[in-house]
């Protein structure tokens, strides 16, 4: 939608910029509650965000076994891999 609220307005340009602002405050306090080992971990679960219409919701999702990053044995294991 192009318009007052749709992409490429100045509505949805601020929007993004304050998005990014919520997402990484809960990174930052994820980061945090594992460094002190403290609280739930969002481990398993995918978080989205709807800045519209201000909701969250969080899905369960399951780990794959062969995943190259996650799974049993996992090959990505630093950021340099490649
Ligand atoms: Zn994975």
């Amino acid at each position: 939608m192009v318009g007052a609220g749709g992409l490429g307005s100045p509505a949805a340009f601020y929007l993004a910029g304050a998005g990014v602002g919520v997402i990484g405050t809960l990174q930052a306090t994820e980061a945090i509650k594992c460094a002190v080992g403290r609280g739930q971990l969002l481990t398993d679960r995918l978080l989205t965000y709807d800045a519209l219409s201000m909701r969250f919701r969080t899905v369960t999702v399951q780990r794959q076994a062969d995943c190259p990053l996650c799974g049993a044995n996992p090959t990505i294991v630093d950021v340099h891999h490649g």
